[in-house]
């Protein structure tokens, strides 16, 4: 099979299309044919060699997959030949304390695919039959792949770690983004108010074809007191963010008393100073979200086959195209998701 491999890191990484020999199955596992793989900034932390965790190489990225069932191993069951699927990327055991509950999201031993073990940026990936969501018929290959990872983010940050009311203001950092266009579409299908923030007219322009009620710009010096007046200085009551560094203090300006910051990423960086005498006098809160239970994700592509949810795919690369995917992702110039195509 071909595989798009990352033999070397760096900025960018070195990669090479190789002709591997898959590996036999372990139990419980089956191979995936892959038909589309969505390209996630997770990826480029692989490529520069920016992630706090042993990295091996050579590896092939891609934790997005969407594909069809080629082959079952040892002792897999409930799953035939041909079945439509979409793949969780984060790999779980399935048998931790939190596991157990459906609380995959905090598992104790849990694996990134496309980083920890070889993924979809390849004709065939091999992964645990549990990690696998039958794709309902209505939902294409390309758009699991822009939605499975990006979106299932985007519905776990939504309705686990936090809960949005109808009429809730909720402020979307990065609208042009795979979690921020999913999160526009989900919060608005909640029935909150949704002010997006993008950098370009390009970005603002999509927030707004998405649900967004007002689109600000984040170039603005002063953009965080532009969303206080939009919501009459009172503040949003929920801010979604995946940037992180000096934007987190920015954004809890735009907060509400008792207002919440959920955040899912740190591109921007990872070590912050927030300003506590506000956030604590106002009452507000800063939740953490990472990954998604299998719940999740299910949610997720229910909402894509009734139309609640639409994916937003800026361009598709052949697999021998990866590298150049890689860097249309780090220009930032990149209006929803990135696909590969195998
Ligand atoms: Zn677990």
């Amino acid at each position: 099979m071909k595989a798009c491999q990352l033999i070397a890191h760096g900025q960018p990484g070195r990669f090479e299309l190789r002709e591997l020999q898959p590996a036999p199955l372990a139990p419980n596992e089956v191979m995936v044919r892959v038909r589309a793989c969505g390209l996630n900034r997770l990826d480029l932390w692989l490529e520069e060699a920016c992630l706090p965790m042993p990295l091996q190489l050579p590896r092939t990225p891609g934790g997005e997959v969407a594909g069809e069932i080629y082959a079952c191993g040892p002792g897999v069951s409930g799953w035939r030949l041909g079945d439509r699927v979409a793949v969780q990327s984060n790999l779980t055991c399935g048998q931790c304390e939190y596991c157990r509950c459906g609380e995959d999201s905090f598992c104790l031993k849990g694996e990134l695919l496309g980083v920890q073990r070889d993924g979809g940026f390849a004709e065939f990936v091999p992964v645990p039959a549990r990690a696998l969501v039958l794709l309902p018929r209505e939902v294409s290959f390309e758009t699991a792949a822009a939605l499975t990872l990006a979106g299932s983010t985007a519905m776990h940050m939504l309705t686990d770690r936090t809960k949005v009311r109808a009429g809730d203001w909720v402020l979307v950092i990065g609208a042009a983004s795979g979690v921020g266009s999913a999160t526009i579409q989900i919060a608005k299908g909640l029935g909150a108010r949704v002010i997006a923030t993008g950098s370009t007219v390009t970005k603002r322009e999509l927030a707004l074809r998405l649900g967004a009620e007002v689109a600000v710009d984040s170039s603005a010096a002063d953009w965080p007191s532009e969303v206080r007046r939009l919501t009459g200085k009172r503040g949003v009551d929920l801010a979604v963010e995946h940037v992180g560094g000096p934007l987190l203090a920015r954004v809890l300006e735009c907060l509400a008393r008792g207002g919440t910051v959920v955040t899912c990423g740190a591109t921007a960086g990872r070590d912050v100073t927030l300003p506590l005498w506000p956030f604590f006098v106002k009452q507000q809160r800063l939740v953490g979200s990472y990954g998604r239970n299998r719940a999740d994700l299910v949610a997720t592509l229910d909402w894509v086959a009734d139309g609640r949810l639409k994916p937003v795919v800026d361009r598709i690369f052949p697999l021998m195209e990866t590298p150049a995917a890689f860097a249309a992702l780090r220009s930032r110039q990149v209006l929803g998701k990135l696909l590969i195509r195998p």
